[in-house]
């Protein structure tokens, strides 16, 4: 199996590693949106004691969260320097996550139906086929396990936002972050989802106010969303 993996994507995330865990650093916004999404997770799937994993885990920010809320989590991602930085951070933490170093593909041949929750957030814009880590993470889950998933839209309003504004304008993030080809519709998602025999339950928005400087969950799916998908039983 030729790995579904774009290098460069690999050597952004990898540059930046150690600073993952800096709040004030490009990967402050996956710190200012964790709270929300974890929080969303576990009003929906109820993480306590549920196996979980987490793919394209980086520096364990979302892995992390949902350890804290009880859920037993392992993570994986394909760029070692991450990689590294999750584990160094357990020991600050004190939380235990399973971080290893594997394609989505192939812990899918190794754990088929292993996991009561898979997510895979702010990761599928990277990956070259996302079609096939949704078919993977659909063959990871149990029947009747929750998935989620979230992306960015594409469109000219994301275009603007999420590229335009985040890299250029508000520099939340550093610029070539996001490649607007790579940019995924909710409809295209949801026909990887179902494609990979889920049921799409939901579809929520994310936004980001650059007055307040506050994310929001809604109804505005244009830039960045969230979705939940369910294994049938
Ligand atoms: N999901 C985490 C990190 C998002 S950053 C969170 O939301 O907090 C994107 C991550 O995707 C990086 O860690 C990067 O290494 C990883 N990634 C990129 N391409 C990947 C691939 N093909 N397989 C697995 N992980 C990948």
């Amino acid at each position: 199996m030729t790995i579904n993996v774009d290098a460069d994507e690999i050597r952004k995330f990898s540059d930046l590693a150690h600073r993952w865990w800096d709040p004030t650093s490009e990967f402050r916004p996956l710190h200012e949106i964790n709270p929300l999404r974890v929080a969303w997770i576990d009003q929906v799937a109820r993480l306590a004691g549920k196996a979980t994993l987490d793919v394209g885990c980086g520096g364990g920010v979302l892995a992390e969260a949902m350890a804290k809320r009880g859920a037993r989590v392992k993570g994986i991602d394909l760029a070692d320097k991450p990689l590294k930085v999750a584990q160094l951070h357990l020991l600050e933490s004190g939380l235990e996550v399973d971080y290893e170093k594997i394609a989505a593909e192939h812990l899918a041949e190794r754990e088929p139906g292993r996991y009561d929750v898979v997510t895979c957030m702010e990761v599928l814009e990277h990956v070259p086929d996302p079609a096939s880590t949704v078919r993977s993470c659909a063959a990871l889950a149990k029947s009747g396990g929750d998935l989620f998933f979230a992306t960015i839209n594409r469109n000219p309003k994301s275009y603007l936002f999420a590229i335009v504004g985040a890299e250029y304008v508000l520099r939340l993030l550093p610029r070539g972050t996001h490649d607007y080809a790579k940019l995924i519709k909710p409809s295209e998602l949801a026909r990887f989802a179902r494609d990979a025999g889920l049921d799409v339950k939901e579809v929520i928005g994310m936004t980001y106010n650059p007055i307040t400087k506050i994310y929001s969950l809604g109804r505005d799916t244009d830039v960045n969303y969230l979705v939940h998908a369910v294994k049938p039983a």
